[in-house]
């Protein structure tokens, strides 16, 4: 699935199973457990396959149910001249 070369460096994307990752989607989060994805074994840049985004795509719609919410605390920085 991976174990092609990067798109921005030299390096190699490489299979890295995550306990859990959190995939931005149109209308918020969805953290997916126990995850594959590719990573860059040089300049770290994260991949992730279709079959990924179509998991994250089916939870975002509400074809696949979810196992659990869990809130996530949100805090806003003011960034100052
Ligand atoms: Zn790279």
């Amino acid at each position: 699935m991976y174990g092609y070369q990067c798109e921005y460096c030299e390096g190699t994307v490489q299979s890295r199973l995550l306990k859990r990752e959190a995939f931005k989607h149109r209308d918020g989060f969805v953290i997916l457990e126990n995850v594959s994805i590719g990573v860059c074994n040089n300049c770290g840049n994260r991949y992730y396959s279709a079959d990924i985004l179509h998991r994250v795509n089916d939870v975002a719609t509400g074809k696949t149910p979810v196992e659990r919410v869990e809130q996530i605390p949100v805090v806003q920085v003011r960034l100052s001249a």
